[in-house]
Order: structure tokens, then C-alpha cells, then sequence
């Protein structure tokens, strides 16, 4: 397979669950598979994750486990018969009391007690994704009586989003407490927050994580309007973010995305953070072999836009296609690639560098935009180092070679990196490079005559400890080769 540099997230569902199904979309190229907690039950969810390591190993890939939080949406209750069929001009009522009625054509439940003191007369509610519009008429004790100003047919236990955000539903949900257990419990390397609002929810969400022994890094899904507000510091807080343009769109309208998705992906890769961009990539290919030349674009215009990460939801985890939108998307990818500039300018200009690995990281890329080399080559324990090279966008590959599974899984959602299984041996630092060469030669990654860089710590083992920097050519047989010729041309 072609090598790509962008990395693909599919959410696993009933599309996916088969042994078959899963081992094919893994083969095709997925590098992380997303369980999201809002659907399926407890058994279901905790076997995705269980078959996803299995299914791995037999296949011979570093795929990461990503876990999406519930989050605190708001959802209506059930109706009677399903659903409910409104017209514009309709009068319909939310009912926020502890018992409502079963909901009917004049109203339903929802799931939010505080709705009634958080909206007015006035602002617009809507429902679905947005494909149902209405508008507050007042507010009469528990319940919120509406308008509708858009119709369509509403379906038990729908979304709700109140236009330009402003709800002071918390971040964190009570069903979030336990779903964070479970996922530590899973074992996933990522675990996303839904709606955080800021920086604070993030934190809470580290902390209880880490009470519940998991080291998983945390996403922050950018999907309600104090999200936008509060970015930087909610980056700050995260080890990735998420462009969640469904939620989002709801929220600050669909004409704000254009510039919301390059701002969101501007922002994280300035703070050495990693960006995955997110929902209806795809989404004709739910039914469809082939993807709308729009989904096309929107697909490369991402990776142009320098995200990490493309990610597929409904299209792999209820769509009829599972393993050819993967397909399609590794190859949209593979062509936008080639269109990118392939020198990135460092995106913190100025900026005053705090720890020795990423000095050395960064010394690594000046290198790679300035003298024709072939691959960057980290040996990491963390793979913190492989974070910050690849934060500035080049065209050269990053080799991480790690020791560590959970280190190796965690770069696979990195830009660029491909993390490669290395177990080190050695007395000095001369014998590191050397075999760490041989092993990428020994794969095929590299050649004779190939000059690469290389980043390492002169201690053997220790987390964050990349102090040294190498410029080798890659001799006959895959032996390194110190560059003992100053001329680089
Ligand atoms: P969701 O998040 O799929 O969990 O809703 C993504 C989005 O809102 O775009
Ligand atoms: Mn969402």
C-alpha cells in the first residue's frame, strides 16, 4: 500500500463487527477506531474494544482504540408512537419536570431539568442536526412552549442544540463519571470529551482518568459555541482537538465552518497539539460505492488545511461500504498529499522553546526543510518526540521506532509518523543508529545511499530524554554511514 501520511479514524458499529468486516477495514488502512459510547450497550462496546486488539495483532497493524464520551447532550424523551410529524405554525412544548407525560404531536420530555431557565423568548431551538427548527415562544413553569419554524418528522430521543450556544449544562455529565471508568477499563489510548465547554471540563475529565489508572490521551471535541470562545485555552489543555462540524455547524451556523476548521487546525498545531477533523466526510457513501466529488474536496481540503487526522463516522459503523470508504478516502488522501506544500513554515515564529526534546525536535525539522533527506528516524519511549516533530508539516516521513505498544498505537494518529516495533541494545550511540537502520532497511524503508536524520536520548529508556541529533547516510547492506564529507549537495 501506498504510504499515507494523513491517518484515518473509523467508529466501529454493527457494520464493523464482524471479525471479517473489521480485519478488512484495518487492512485497508484505518489507524483508529472510534467506540462511541452514545450508541450500543455496555456488552457491545466492551467487544468492539476486546476484538479490535485481537483483530489487530492477527493482522499486523498499530491501530488505536479512541473512546467517545457521551457528553452532556441534550436529547428529547421518547414518543409514543416513534415519532411525531410537525408543521410550520404548529405550537409544540418541551416539558423539563422530573415525570413528563410520554410525548405526543403537542410535546415531549427532555433530558435537560435546566432548559427552561437557560432559553427566552425568541431563540431558535433545533432539533436532529438541525433539521428541525423552533422558535421559543414563552416559557411556562417547567415547560417551554415553541414554534415550529422548520418541520419535518421528529424522531424519539433526537438531539437539541440551542442556536449560538449559551447552555449552562456542565461539561462533564453524571453518565460521563462511568463511561470514563469503562474506557479506562477498555484500555484505549484516546479518550474524547463531547462539548467540553472549557478548559476546566478537560482538566476534570484528565484528572478523573488518570484516578481510574488509564494514560490515554485526551480529545477535545470543538462542537458548542463557548468551545470557540474559550479555544486556546481548551487546546492548551488537550493533547488533541477535534473539528466536530456536526454539532458545530448546529451551533454557530454551517457558513462559520469554512473558517472554523482552518482557525481550529491553525490553533492546535501552533500549540504542538494533534487535530483530527470530523463527520459527513463521507456521508453519501453510507449508501453509495463511490463518494460525491463535493466529499472529494472536502476530504482534500482538509489535508491541505494541515490536519492530522480524517474521520469516518456513521459511513464505517452503519454504512453499506465499510471498507471501501476507506478505500476512497486513503486514496483522496494519497492524491491531496501531493498537492500540499510540501515545506511548512514553523507555525510559532518566535516562539521561545521550553524542553531539550523539543529543541532537538525542532532542530530536526529546520534540518529536514534545508538539506534533502529521505526520513526522519525517532527512537522514542513516549513517543512525545514523534508528536513534536511531526507537528510542522513536511514531506518526509518520521520513522518512531518505539519498544512500547501503547506508545506505537498513540502515533499512529500522528501526520507522518509511522511507528515501527524497536527493541534497543546498545553501548553507545554510534551502535543506536546502526540499528536502528537496519531495521528500517531490513523493512524496506530505506536504502543505500539514503541520508536520514536522527533523533534519540543518550540514555537507553528514558521517557522524554531525546537530547541528540544525527545526519547519517544509509551504507550497503543497510549500515550506517557517518556523513564524514561536509558537502551535502
Ligand atoms: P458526534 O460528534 O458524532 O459524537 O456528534 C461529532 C460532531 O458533532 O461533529
Ligand atoms: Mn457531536
Amino acid at each position: 500500500m501506498q504510504m499515507r501520511r494523513t491517518k484515518i479514524i473509523a467508529t466501529l458499529g454493527p457494520a464493523t463487527d464482524s471479525r471479517e468486516s473489521l480485519a478488512s477495514i484495518i487492512k485497508a488502512g484505518a489507524n483508529v477506531l472510534r467506540i462511541n459510547l452514545s450508541h450500543g450497550s455496555v456488552e457491545e462496546q466492551a467487544g468492539r474494544a476486546l476484538r479490535v486488539r485481537e483483530v489487530a495483532d492477527e493482522v499486523g497493524r498499530e491501530v488505536a482504540l479512541l473512546a467517545d464520551l457521551r457528553g452532556p447532550k441534550i436529547r428529547i424523551d421518547q414518543f409514543i408512537n416513534g415519532s411525531v410529524t410537525l408543521d410550520p405554525g404548529d405550537h409544540f412544548f418541551l416539558d423539563a419536570s422530573d415525570d413528563p407525560a410520554p410525548g405526543n404531536g403537542n410535546g415531549v420530555g427532555v433530558t435537560y431539568a435546566g432548559l427552561p431557565d437557560d432559553v427566552k423568548p425568541g431563540q431558535m431551538l433545533l432539533f436532529d442536526d438541525g433539521l428541525i427548527t423552533m422558535k421559543v415562544l414563552e416559557i411556562q413553569d417547567r415547560k417551554i412552549i415553541c414554534e415550529v419554524i422548520a418541520g419535518g418528522e421528529l424522531g424519539s430521543r433526537k438531539g437539541l442544540n440551542l442556536q449560538g450556544g449559551g447552555l449552562s449544562i456542565p461539561g462533564i455529565a453524571e453518565h460521563d463519571i462511568v463511561d470514563i471508568k469503562r474506557a479506562a477499563q477498555m484500555g484505549v489510548d484516546f479518550l474524547a470529551v463531547s462539548f467540553p465547554s472549557s478548559a476546566e471540563d478537560m482538566v476534570q475529565a484528565r484528572n478523573m482518568l488518570r484516578e481510574a489508572g488509564s494514560q490515554a490521551q485526551l480529545v477535545a471535541k470543538i462542537e458548542r459555541t463557548e468551545a470557540i470562545q474559550n479555544l486556546d485555552s481548551i487546546i492548551a489543555a488537550s493533547d488533541a482537538v477535534l473539528v466536530a462540524r456536526g454539532d458545530l455547524g448546529v451551533e454557530i451556523g454551517d457558513a462559520e465552518l469554512p473558517g472554523l476548521q482552518k482557525e481550529i487546525i491553525r490553533a492546535a498545531l501552533a500549540q504542538n497539539r494533534v487535530v483530527i477533523t470530523a463527520t459527513q466526510m463521507m456521508q453519501s457513501m453510507i449508501e453509495n460505492p463511490i463518494p460525491t466529488r463535493a466529499e472529494v474536496l472536502d476530504v482534500a481540503n482538509a489535508v491541505i488545511d494541515g490536519t492530522d487526522a480524517v474521520m469516518l463516522s456513521a459511513e464505517t459503523a452503519v454504512g453499506k461500504h465499510p471498507t471501501k470508504v476507506i478505500e476512497a478516502m486513503h486514496r483522496i488522501c494519497v492524491g491531496a498529499e501531493r498537492h500540499c506544500d510540501t515545506i511548512d513554515e514553523f507555525r510559532r515564529p518566535g516562539a521561545e522553546l521550553k524542553r531539550i526534546d523539543e529543541a532537538i525536535a525542532m532542530a530536526a525539522m529546520y534540518m529536514a526543510m534545508h538539506v534533502h533527506v529521505h526520513a526522519i528516524i525517532a527512537l522514542t519511549e513516549s513517543g512525545s518526540t514523534a508528536q513534536w516533530l511531526s507537528r510542522v508539516r513536511t514531506s518526509v516521513p518520521i520513522f518512531a521506532l518505539s519498544p512500547l505498544p501503547e506508545s506505537r498505537r498513540r502515533m499512529a494518529l500522528y501526520r507522518d509518523v509511522y511507528p515501527v516495533h524497536h527493541v534497543q541494545k546498545w553501548d553507545d550511540i554510534d551502535q543506536a543508529v546502526a540499528q536502528a537502520i537496519s531495521n528500517l532497511a531490513a523493512k524496506g524503508y530505506l536504502g543505500a545511499g539514503d541520508r536520514v536524520i536522527i533523533t534519540m536520548g543518550d540514555a537507553l529508556g528514558k521517557e522524554g530524554g531525546t537530547n541528540t541529533l544525527r545526519l547519517v547516510q544509509v551504507g550497503d547492506g543497510g549500515a550506517a554511514e557517518n556523513q564524514n564529507e561536509l558537502d551535502l549537495r
